[in-house]
């Protein structure tokens, strides 16, 4: 047999794209904790533990709130496959890569599916929807509230009230949201709102946090035929992650250690703290930015803390500044995508990613790089602003 070299030690990065982001300690300390049987005692108690806590950073009292095997698009996958039977309508709000997805994935369920699109960085009004609920009637309207490709904030309440007087049922794609900025999926409405482990929870990826309120749960028990994934089929998973534990999948049993142990850290910060903190660290880093003439993607007013989209400056190599970042300091940005592609920098503020030391290192190091590039502006502004704005 030939000898496999061992796995090299995989570098220590500093992770400010959209996600991964950067895992605290305790988090990757729980990841290495004995693996029990995924219907012991001891695991068993361990997911009571977790709905607990994921039902407080949903904001919800939802009994069907739990996290899917898989990373955050199977919670759209679940959250659509479960709602939409084939032929039924759904509208899909477009206005950046993850709507474009939620298109695709309830168009491949075989959703009749209307898009209402608007100007990636930009975000839906409720007069943007109201024509299309009146005249198609969807069964289902999703939205995403963090639109990681374009760092625009979408407001969710009247959406969702809206939605409700046409009798839909409203799924928002909170991935980057949770954790991040206030979720409330019971004060606002939402039916279905499904996350990621790996953004702002600060967890590895592989699992995606999920709520189903009562009237989505009514839904899936009237459909005619059977949800089309076994896997994802919320009547089969009630039956593991209720009382009547009846084995369904294997639970990932570390991972799940390893969202435990991060909703712990969002708790003990407090949910409120921990917006705050994430809105600090955005100020800083938009100030700084500022600064140095590097302006934002996203609509103002409407723009994410935890994924800040800024524009690339004219004349400045994007992917020259980002191999800089990485290879020489060590810190992973994300590039554009689709209509951005080359034109923003994804700056990721996420979970335990978004801490001062990370915005200054991060203002320090693109400062160099950029004037490597001839860039004009005035040199350590940005760090300047950002501290100007923590003080
Ligand atoms: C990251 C992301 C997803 C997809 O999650 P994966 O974990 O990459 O599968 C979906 N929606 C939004 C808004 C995201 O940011």
């Amino acid at each position: 047999m030939t000898e496999l070299p061992p796995l090299v030690n995989p570098p220590v990065r500093t992770l400010m794209g959209p996600g991964p982001s950067d895992i605290h300690p305790r988090v990757l300390a729980a990841l290495a904790r004995p693996t029990v049987g995924h219907l012991d005692p001891y695991y068993l108690q361990l997911m009571d533990g977790l709905q607990g806590m994921l039902r407080s950073v949903f904001h919800t009292r939802n009994r069907m709130t739990f996290a899917v095997s898989a990373t955050g698009s199977a919670g759209m996958e679940a959250a659509v496959v479960n709602l939409v039977e084939p032929g039924d309508a759904m509208v899909v709000c477009v206005n950046g890569v993850f709507g474009e997805r939620m298109a695709d994935v309830a168009a491949r369920a075989g959703a009749a599916v209307t898009r209402i699109d608007k100007p990636w960085g930009d975000v839906f009004e409720p007069d943007d929807l109201k024509p299309v609920l009146e005249r198609t009637r969807p069964k289902v309207v999703g939205i995403v509230m963090a639109e990681t490709s374009t760092g625009a904030w979408q407001p969710i309440e009247e959406i969702a009230r809206l939605t409700r007087a046409h009798d839909g049922l409203l799924v928002v794609d909170t991935v980057t949201a949770l954790g991040g900025i206030p979720v409330d999926v019971d004060g606002w409405g939402i039916d279905v709102a499904y996350a990621g482990s790996q953004k702002c929870l600060g967890c590895p990826p592989g699992l995606a946090p999920i709520t189903f309120n009562e009237r989505a749960l009514q839904a899936v028990n009237a459909r005619k035929k059977k949800v089309q994934s076994w896997y994802l089929d919320v009547s089969l998973l009630a039956s593991y992650w209720g009382q009547e534990r009846v084995y369904h999948h294997t639970g990932p049993i570390n991972m799940s250690y390893a969202l435990h142990e991060s909703l712990r850290i969002v708790h003990e910060e407090g949910l409120d703290a921990c917006h705050a903190r994430h809105m600090r660290h955005h100020r800083a880093l938009k100030a700084g930015l500022a600064a140095i003439g590097i302006g934002y993607a996203a609509r103002e007013g409407h723009q994410l803390p935890m994924l800040n989209a800024v524009r690339v400056p004219d004349g400045v190599d994007d992917a020259r500044v980002r191999r800089g970042l990485l290879e020489r300091f060590g810190i992973e940005i994300g590039g554009g995508l689709g209509a951005f592609k080359g034109k923003v920098w994804r700056v990721g503020l996420m979970g335990y990613t978004a801490r001062a030391a990370n915005v200054l290192l991060f203002l320090g190091a693109l400062e160099q790089l950029l004037r490597e590039q001839a860039y004009a502006f005035a040199p350590g502004s940005s760090i300047a602003a950002a501290n100007d704005a923590y003080l």
